[in-house]
């Protein structure tokens, strides 16, 4: 397969650069996004014979159409790392049917539990591979930390992917108090040689804008390149390597309900996915663009709905929108950031009108896409929101209609597919285990409002216990080994620091000055 390259949404990029660089560039000059230039299409029959293969091979064989510049060989080792015994299933997502025209795409059989190691159990390898082939070439000679600042799920998510990779340290900082019983204790029970995680006085925001500034600090990045040969580099969602994982996963499951006879081949199937920063249902739309089968992508929000307001009426408006807390914190989010690549392609790809737009949104803070825009925007999705309280009724009802047990992201994506299902089968994009969210699962089936305090014999409880009670209560007993055994684990991480840059930097130093003895 030949090489694909990769130019930028802005157009702002003079040359487009292969697989390896984009990765390690994670954000394109000038502020775009990578995205490919050439989509590949596959045959439904191609499709359909993915359901053959283990999981690692379906990976493969599609990074494989999409050009990227390693050896087959060597992409075929690393989704073995990526898709093995990590994961607590050998399907890697299976496919849950609540009734003949709804199928839950499981995407938390992972370390974390969480959808986000669907993407971060596979791009640490491709990261540090295309930061060996960059150095074997002459074009890079430092070695990476990975920052990340995260309100929870992310951070641990990154520390489990990129943990004992090699070339590669990870720094994370979460708020202090700020996150829950099971969040604090995945993070700082953490394994791995290479990794360190602080706790950050301050909130979610003041974490971000730390490492936002650490970033921009050029005397400090001078300082770590001299002193460590160390670059830092965010891989977040918008790194293309985070995104064609995910792409994997909605071929994958295609072929998956076809094999299991629950579809029939090219019978169009829609998905609904719980959506924040955009990269997830993306991921679906490029799916659809390689030939999946693919009607209506349904875009699923929480009471933080400018992703609702915006397909439904062309305008993504922040000014005057406040930040609302949910059970879903994972969508609790205003810019969404994986949207510009959504609007370039469905704009025919026109960079010029992608740059003015999201330069509206930095001024302004909105943007109005043209008629033409707005009507692919309607071809392709729908969208509806969900308030908190409706999002935790959801939980108890799909219990009780179908004793299975989903987290709040789930819920909020079950009820939209309900509210918008035409006569397609509906693949909902399940993105986190309940045990993740135990206090709202509580809530949800004890009839109690969102926000709610729990009773204080339960609030009293670990995050582990509660969980156990909810398992002893509803006879869920599946908790994931990662997550049971939290409380007995050993706390390695306990240092908090200020949000401030010089904090975090001296903090990063500290930790870099450990790596080297
Ligand atoms: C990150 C996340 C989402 C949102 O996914 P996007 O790709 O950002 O749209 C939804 N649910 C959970 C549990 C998540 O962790």
């Amino acid at each position: 397969m030949s090489d694909n390259l990769y130019r930028d949404t802005r157009g702002r990029c003079p040359q487009a650069v292969p697989f390896t660089q984009a990765v390690i560039n994670g954000l394109a000059d000038g502020g775009g996004l990578y995205v490919p230039e050439h989509i590949p299409t596959l045959t439904i029959d191609e499709i359909c014979e993915l359901a053959h293969m283990p999981y690692a091979k379906r990976a493969m064989f599609i990074y494989q159409v999409f050009g990227v510049d390693l050896p087959d060989d060597q992409i075929e080792t690393l989704m073995q790392k990526s898709y093995g015994e990590n994961f607590d299933t050998d399907q890697i997502c299976p496919i849950t049917s609540l009734d003949a025209q709804t199928h839950v795409l499981e995407l938390w059989h992972g370390p974390t539990s969480a959808f986000k190691d669907m993407a971060l159990q596979c791009l640490p390898h491709f990261f540090s591979a295309s930061a060996a082939k960059l150095r074997e070439e002459g074009t890079l000679e430092h070695e990476f930390l990975i920052l990340v600042a995260t309100s929870g799920d992310t951070g641990k998510a990154a520390l489990e992917g990129f943990c004992d990779v090699d070339g590669i340290s990870i720094g994370v900082m979460y708020p202090h108090g700020g996150v829950s019983d099971i969040q604090y204790k995945q993070m700082a029970t953490q394994k791995g040689n290479n990794v360190c995680v602080w706790s950050v006085e301050g909130n979610f925001d003041d974490c971000q804008t730390g490492a936002k500034n650490v970033f921009g600090d050029a005397t400090y990045a001078a300082e770590l390149s001299e002193r460590f040969n160390i670059s830092l580099s965010s891989a977040n969602s918008i790194n293309w390597g985070r995104l064609m994982p995910q792409i994997v996963y909605y071929i994958s499951a295609y072929s998956q309900l076809v094999a299991e006879g629950k579809l029939e081949a090219g019978q169009l199937l829609d998905i609904c996915v719980p959506t924040g920063n955009f990269g997830n249902i993306l991921a679906a739309y490029y799916a659809k663009r390689m030939g999946v089968p693919i009607g209506m992508l349904f875009c699923a929000s929480n009471e933080n709905r400018v992703l609702t307001d915006f397909i439904n009426t062309g305008t993504y408006d922040i000014s005057s929108r406040e930040f609302i807390l949910t059970p879903s914190p994972s969508m609790d989010i205003l810019v969404s950031s994986n949207l510009e690549r959504q609007l370039f392609e469905l704009t025919g790809r026109n960079a010029d009108a992608i740059a003015q737009w999201m330069d509206d949104l930095k001024q302004e803070k909105r943007f109005r896409i043209d008629p033409e825009t707005f009507a692919a925007v309607r071809e392709q999705f729908s969208a509806d929101a969900v308030d908190n309280a409706t999002c935790l009724e959801t939980i108890k009802s799909v219990f009780e209609e179908h004793d299975y047990l989903v987290d709040p992201h789930t819920a909020v994506a079950l009820h939209v597919a309900q509210n918008l299902r035409g006569e397609n089968p509906v693949l909902v994009a399940s993105t986190a285990h309940w045990a993740k969210f135990g206090n709202n699962v509580y809530r949800a089936l004890h009839d109690m409002k969102p926000g709610e305090a729990l009773p204080e014999d339960v609030a009293a409880l670990s995050g582990c216990e509660l969980n156990e009670l909810i398992a002893q209560e509803t006879g869920m007993f599946d908790i994931p080994a990662g997550l049971a055994a939290l409380d007995s684990m050993p706390i390695r991480f306990t240092e908090v620091i200020e949000g401030n840059v010089s904090s975090i930097e001296d903090a990063v130093s500290a930790f870099l000055v450990e790596q080297q003895s």
